[in-house]
């Protein structure tokens, strides 16, 4: 039988959680060879139940703090806790994470002569004080805080990979991902779309922290994987960093009502103390990935919420959600 020529053996590290499990998905369908590396802190086996006997699809339990030698053509880091309440549980873990998984991801990278995306986050630029945010922008972010250890772990790695690019030519393509939500997120991940619609599910009090004017733009999955592959496949000029996320902003508040009522819950919405850093307003400026990427989102956010509700619906009925519990932690994230 003849080789597929346009098949590529692809390394997804942090294949196992929300977003790698669904770009994991999205490669095997696109003809691919996938290996997934994770060391399943936060991500689970149950969100690549689907693909366990695909014969393309392979799990390596591997931390991305250590080195690791694979041949394989593309590479995506997407690993690295990216809940608050998950990444401030262990900062200094989150911070080798980042750091050291990006050098040995690069490294890998550069070897092999592979493209490698990094999943970077509008977090690079903390309680932003230019609305919306531009690639350009620099950013205003705590170096000492609690949401430190993600932030400036996750600048650090964008400079890591600006100086693999700048001194050794790797191929890089380095995204800043926006709140994306979507079915496979962790219930009790802290997330403020999980968060409010399991809430809402088991008509438990809806937790607005602050006054809720705080504001986020929410980008559904299927639209970042979609910006996510084009990237990949665009050509090595294309480097980054490039904003991608839905730049329809919403209060949290909004949010909290709208969730309510699609879910026809009963729960009282209720306020908490907000946590500290935690960023004021949040949009993505998006013309470079439609200028250079023809992209545009497409789900808007009661589809996409519509779909995320009937996931954590069956979810929640099946108790097929399982993984860390970690809600004692939330009194001491808030400050
Ligand atoms: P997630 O927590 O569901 O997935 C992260 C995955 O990385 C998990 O499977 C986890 O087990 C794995 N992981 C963590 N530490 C690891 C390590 N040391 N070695 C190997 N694997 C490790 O989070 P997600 O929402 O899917 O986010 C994926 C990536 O996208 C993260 O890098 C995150 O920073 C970035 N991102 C996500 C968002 C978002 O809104 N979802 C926004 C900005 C950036
Ligand atoms: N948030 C909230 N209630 C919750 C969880 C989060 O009001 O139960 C708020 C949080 O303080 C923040 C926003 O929702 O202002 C988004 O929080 P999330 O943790 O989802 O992401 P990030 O702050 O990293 O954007």
């Amino acid at each position: 039988m003849m080789k597929n020529l346009t098949r590529k053996r692809i390394l997804v590290a942090g294949g196992a959680g929300f977003l790698g499990s669904h770009l994991c998905d999205r490669l095997l369908k696109e003809g691919h060879e996938v290996l997934c590396a994770d060391n399943f802190f936060t991500g689970k086996k149950e969100n690549l139940a689907q693909l366990s006997s695909h014969p393309r699809f392979e799990i390596l339990r591997h931390d991305v703090t250590q080195p690791l030698f694979v041949e394989v053509d593309e590479i995506y880091n997407f690993a690295c806790p990216a809940s608050p309440l998950h990444y401030q549980h262990d900062p200094v873990q989150t911070l080798k994470t980042s750091v050291l998984g990006a050098m040995h991801l690069l490294g890998l990278a550069k070897r092999l002569g592979a493209k490698i995306f990094q999943a970077s986050t509008s977090e690079v630029y903390g309680d932003p004080t230019l609305h919306p945010q531009t690639e350009e922008y620099w950013g205003n972010v705590n170096p000492i805080g609690f949401r430190s250890c993600y932030d400036e772990g996750k600048r650090c790695a964008e400079t890591l990979f600006f100086d693999y690019w700048r001194s050794y030519k790797a191929r890089i393509k380095v995204g800043r991902i926006f709140n994306t939500y979507g079915p496979r997120m962790h219930p009790n991940d802290g997330r403020v779309v999980s968060n409010f619609i399991v809430q809402a599910l088991t008509n438990e009090p809806i937790t607005i922290y602050g006054d809720g004017k705080q504001t986020r733009s929410f980008c559904y999955v299927d639209d970042l994987i979609e910006v996510i592959v084009r990237l990949m496949q665009s050509d090595d000029t294309l480097v980054g960093p490039i904003n991608i996320g839905n730049p329809a902003e919403y209060k949290i508040a909004e949010l909290a009502h709208q969730i309510r009522e699609l879910t026809g819950s009963r729960s009282p919405i209720i306020t908490k103390p907000l946590p500290s850093d935690d960023p004021k307003q949040r949009r993505p400026d998006i013309s470079k990935a439609r200028e250079f990427l023809g992209w545009e989102p497409k789900v808007p956010l009661e589809a996409g919420l519509k779909a995320t509700i009937a996931y954590f619906e069956g979810a929640l009925s099946l108790r097929t959600v399982s993984g860390p519990d970690l809600a004692p932690f939330l009194d001491h994230l808030r400050s």
